[in-house]
Order: structure tokens, then C-alpha cells, then sequence
């Protein structure tokens, strides 16, 4: 610890993202990408956009994509906002939008930056058990406070949460901001962006690294109403006026143009899943029902982290959270029928 850092970075507990590994010959289900590449309409674009026009700053507004965005959701473009991936989508919502006289909710079992952004802007938070299936039960959040927050599906677990729940939420909680995670929302769930007109308290984010095979361009998004977004805009504004470089601003207008591109790989991942799900059971795996691109599997007679580290002996990477309640379990990401097969393989040995 340098004596120059503050006593703010001194109690800081930053976010450890998962294992980039570099060897090529592992199978890599650890972090929740997509197997598949992104659409060749995609490359196609950013290679197009590598020319002297680099040395001109971007949109700072992003409007190309903004509209791309609102077209496809049916929204208006005042209605979008953009970020460098979800990530500081969400750090922009927790700035600005979460009060800091109440808590914030969000389920006790869910995406760990949480925590780690109410830490870094002070904001006081609660979490709220899943129920014994691990869902979300919306009446457990009928409490005061200053924001929630959730991912659909939820994640680590792939459970998903239906729009009447989500409603029932809107509803009971008018005096404070909703923000809906739909990181995984593409691959069986149903956007809640449908309901961004009804309820001026929802915020909806979404991001281009799982369902578009974009993690490495880093696009993220939210969707909601023209003053939650006009909020968003004059925090990123105080902050940084470029959050997308030319090469993301047109590769994510290209993914949203490729739609059938985007329809059958979400198709193939989701039969990838239904597959491996049964795969799974197969080997006596309790696998908890997924609307996501990875499940959350538990063996009784295997304990997790000795089969994580049995696996990574295999060459196959999967994540396994030493939190209390689900320490049984890992997290697999769905890769290719190849890569399903080597999981399969590896756990048939053991
Ligand atoms: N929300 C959830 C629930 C996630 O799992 C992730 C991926 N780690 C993100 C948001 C952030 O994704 P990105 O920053 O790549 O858009």
C-alpha cells in the first residue's frame, strides 16, 4: 500500500472479474461469452471504419446507435442511453439515480459489482434472500428503500422473473428507481423494455457482450424514460464525452441491423443449453432452471470446488463462488456442442 493513496482507495474493494486465461486450448466456460463469433456484418463495419477518420473523436452522442437501439425496441431515441459495456452503464445508475437517504435492494445472491459500486459512491444497501428455489420474490422488497436493483435472469443463478412480477414491483415502489439487469435477458427471458412508457420509475439495461458476442468491444445500454436518461447523460457528460469509440459506435449498429444473425445464435446457444442441461442430469447433476447463456449446476456427492479443480486439470474452465448457500455449486457457461462434449467427457471421468 503507497503512503500517496487516499483513505478512500485504501478502503476500497474493487470487483475481480473472472479468469482471462491465455492458453487457447482450454475450453473456457467461466465467464458467461458466446461461443459463436459475432455477425461477419460486424467485423465487416468496424473493418470499414479503420481508415484516417480515426483521428477524429466520435459521435459523443452516439446517435446512429441510439436510434439503431430505439428502432429495435420501439422507443424513442431520447429513451436510450449508451456506456463502455453495462458495467458503466451501471456505474452511471448507481452515481445519479439510487437515493443515498434509504437502501438500496438487491438480492443477496445476484452480480457482485453491486456491493462494490454502493461502496465506491457510499450508498447504503440491503440484500433480500431468494427463496428456497433461489428466486426473486417480489413481496420481500414491499420495504422502504432508495432503489432496487436485479438481474433478469438473474445471475449467478439463470433464474428468470416473469413481467407480471416485475409489474407488481413498478407498482409498489413508484418513490424509487427499478433497474432491471437483462445482461442475459436474449437468451429466454422477455425484455422489460416493453414497459418503460407505463413506468417512469423503470430502468432497463442491456449489453452487447453476451447475446451479441461483443464482450471485447464493450457496448452497454439502458432504456427508459426520457428523464432517467437525461439524468444518465449529465453524470457520463461530468465524467467522460466519448463513452464508445468509432470502432464500437458502428459494430453495435451493425449487430442490431444483423437481426437473423442474432436470432440463430441465441437459437443455438439455447439448444446448446437444453442439451447440456440434460447431459447434466444425466451424471446426476441438480441443475437450477436457466432463461440464460449458463446454468448453475450442484452434484450431492461432489463438492464443488474440488470438482472446479479437477476440470481446470481437464482444461476445461467453469466458476465456482465461495458464497455461503451456493459454494455447492458452479457456474457453467453454454459453449458449442464441441465444448459441451469436452465438459461431459471430463466429468464422466472423475
Ligand atoms: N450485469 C450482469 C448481471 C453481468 O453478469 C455482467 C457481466 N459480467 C454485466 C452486467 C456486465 O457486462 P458488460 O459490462 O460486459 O456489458
Amino acid at each position: 500500500m503507497s503512503k500517496f493513496w487516499s483513505p478512500f482507495v485504501k478502503d476500497l474493494v474493487p470487483y475481480v472479474p473472472g479468469e482471462q486465461p491465455k492458453l487457447a486450448r482450454l475450453v473456457k466456460l467461466n465467464t458467461n461469452e458466446n461461443p459463436y463469433g459475432p455477425s461477419p456484418k460486424v467485423l465487416e463495419a468496424i473493418r470499414a471504419e479503420l481508415d484516417d477518420s480515426l483521428r477524429l473523436y466520435p459521435d459523443p452522442n452516439g446517435e446512429r446507435l441510439k436510434q439503431a437501439i430505439a428502432d429495435y425496441y420501439g422507443v424513442q431515441a431520447g429513451q436510450v442511453f449508451l456506456g463502455n459495456g453495462s458495467d458503466e452503464v451501471l456505474a452511471h445508475v448507481f452515481h445519479g439515480l439510487f437515493q443515498h437517504g434509504r437502501p438500496l435492494l438487491f438480492p443477496d445472491i445476484s452480480y457482485s459489482f453491486y456491493p462494490v459500486y454502493c461502496g465506491l459512491y457510499g450508498i447504503p444497501f440491503e440484500t433480500v434472500a431468494l427463496d428456497a428455489q433461489f428466486r426473486i420474490n417480489v413481496a420481500d422488497y414491499d420495504r422502504p428503500n432508495g432503489g432496487i436493483i436485479f438481474p433478469n435472469p438473474n445471475a449467478p443463478t439463470g433464474c428468470l422473473l416473469p413481467l407480471a412480477a416485475i409489474r407488481r414491483l413498478l407498482e409498489a415502489n413508484t418513490e424509487s428507481v427499478v433497474v432491471v439487469d437483462e445482461a442475459y435477458v436474449d437468451f429466454g427471458g422477455e425484455s422489460a423494455i416493453s414497459l418503460v412508457d407505463q413506468y417512469p420509475n423503470l430502468l432497463v439495461t442491456q449489453t452487447l457482450s453476451k447475446s451479441r458476442s461483443l464482450a471485447g468491444l464493450r457496448v452497454g445500454l439502458a432504456v427508459g424514460n426520457a428523464e432517467l436518461i437525461e439524468a444518465l447523460e449529465r453524470i457520463k457528460n461530468s465524467f467522460n464525452s466519448y463513452p464508445l469509440d468509432r470502432l464500437a459506435l458502428v459494430g453495435a449498429v451493425a449487430a442490431f441491423e444483423d437481426q437473423d444473425y442474432f436470432e440463430q445464435t441465441c437459437q443455438a446457444v439455447i439448444a446448446s443449453r437444453e442439451q447440456l442441461v440434460s447431459e447434466l442430469q444425466d451424471l446426476g447433476f441438480e441443475v437450477l432452471p436457466s432463461a440464460a447463456n449458463f446454468i448453475f449446476a450442484r452434484h450431492p456427492r461432489h463438492d464443488a470446488a474440488q470438482l472446479a479443480a479437477a476440470l481446470r486439470e481437464q482444461g476445461v474452465i467453469v466458476r465456482h463462488f465461495k458464497q455461503e448457500r451456493i459454494n455447492q455449486f458452479l457456474r457453467i457457461t453454454i459453449g458449442t456442442a464441441e465444448q459441451n462434449m469436452a465438459l461431459q467427457e471430463a466429468l464422466t471421468g472423475l
